[in-house]
């Protein structure tokens, strides 16, 4: 394990308790500051570090890469240069922020300029995104699915547990967190109506989801084993796939989602890396009946990530409606970039590959409105003495996550999006 993993780390950065960015962290992201350009940058506390003052001040100068990688409006670059240069920059960051280290802490000058405050700064989506892929691997996500809309006692397709189900999503409307989104208009049809009719959509959904970030890409033809899925995965993300469910129920026979989907899936702005995950594995849930060979996998291949989910009324008022764990994954990661080029299709830096929405066993754990609800039948009462069954115009969803293990708190800051009304 990595030594910027050490819990005994401190740093000379203030990080307050609870902070989702301790110095075991050091997520990476694109940030811009009112006057600047965007660039690279890590977050420490409640700052972020920019990456390339700290290269034009010779810190990384034992590290080979061109400084240009960080004076960029996306992280592909610097991801493209593989784990041996991208996890030493971030192990060099670590020394740098260490307490006893007096390279950076004692340059006043520097930490001025490189050293800035969150609140301060925008930040960016962190990646030009190429390809966007959302999977379907929560069993119990599915399984309520099913129930709804099909027949409790086959809630799951024949193909479910013999393969990671997933749909080719679209990759130009993702947007960082911050980023408010219309509500989509599109076609319906009632279940007492012969035709259907034109509007805005009336059931509109959070998807709570999480993302991982390609880092190292395959040529066409070329496929991923389980056993080396994670030389390919850079790091994670949240990720809300706003879902429209009365256009999804209408269009999505026979090719799957469509314009349900595509208009728009937030992500929050760290890419926390795989590396800063590793002492939060866990056992993956028994598969059952047991997996083609190209889909076994050996050693933890889960991760043991709290979630939660957050709706904010337009006056401010906050609700917590879910509390899940990325642990629950019944299709781990490996296994849908396995799944995902066993038939030889490339994967390229930047491709963003989501869980598909995240549920838990019980109902305070599910990952959208659709199962928190029932389809509508058991409202959310929220504190103002309002009611949602799905998601009004003018609320926030705020989704955050965090693993916890010996006094440590790795996070990922926040996912968050406002639904606007309809144009
Ligand atoms: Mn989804």
């Amino acid at each position: 394990m990595s030594r910027a993993n050490d819990p005994k780390l401190k740093s000379w950065v203030d990080v307050k308790p609870g902070s989702d960015f301790p110095i075991q962290n050091l997520p990476f992201g694109i940030f811009k500051t009112s006057t600047g350009k965007p660039g690279a940058a890590v977050a420490i506390g409640d700052f972020v570090l920019d990456l390339s003052l700290l290269s034009k001040a010779g810190l990384f100068n034992g590290i080979k890469f061109e400084a240009s990688v960080f004076e960029q409006d996306s992280l592909n670059s610097f991801i493209a240069l593989g784990k041996p240069i991208t996890n030493a920059v971030r192990e060099r960051v670590s020394d740098l922020l260490v307490i006893d280290n007096a390279e950076l802490r004692d340059n006043k000058t520097l930490i001025a300029k490189a050293l800035l405050k969150q609140s301060e700064v925008q930040m960016l989506l962190p990646v030009h995104v190429p390809n966007y892929t959302d999977f379907y691997s929560s069993r119990e996500h599915a399984t309520n699915v099913g129930t709804m809309f099909r027949d409790p006692k086959n809630a799951l397709l024949p193909n479910w547990l013999h393969l990671p189900v997933g749909y080719h999503g679209r990759a130009s409307s993702i947007v960082v967190s911050g980023t408010a989104i219309h509500r989509p208009k599109g076609q319906t049809k009632a279940d007492d109506q012969e035709n259907p009719s034109f509007g805005p959509c009336r059931l509109l959904d959070f998807e709570l989801e999480m993302a991982f970030v390609v880092g190292k890409e395959t040529q066409l033809g070329n496929s991923v084993s389980t056993a080396n899925a994670g030389e390919h995965i850079f790091g994670l993300l949240l990720f809300n796939d706003w879902s429209a469910r009365d256009i999804q129920k209408w269009e999505y026979v026979p090719l799957g989602p469509f314009l349900a989907k595509n208009f728009g899936s937030v992500a929050s702005p760290w890419i926390v890396t795989l590396e800063a995950l590793e002492p939060f594995k866990v056992e993956s849930p028994k598969q059952e009946p047991e997996v083609l060979p190209y889909l076994k996998f050996e050693g933890k291949k889960n991760y043991n990530i709290n979630l939660e989910v957050d709706i904010v009324t337009p006056a401010g008022i906050s609700k917590t409606v879910s509390h899940s764990n990325f642990k629950y994954m019944y299709w781990n990661m490996c296994q849908q970039l396995a799944h995902h080029t066993i038939n030889g299709c490339n994967i390229q830096v930047g491709d963003l590959y989501a869980s598909g929405t995240i549920s838990g066993p019980t109902p305070d754990s599910y990952g959208s409105m659709l199962e928190i609800s029932w389809s509508g039948k058991n409202p959310v009462q929220m504190p103002d003495g309002t009611e949602r069954k799905f998601i009004l115009d003018n609320d926030t969803v705020v989704m955050k996550g965090y693993c916890e293990k010996d006094g440590i708190r790795i996070g990922f800051g926040e996912c968050s999006g406002k639904i606007l009304p309809a144009i």
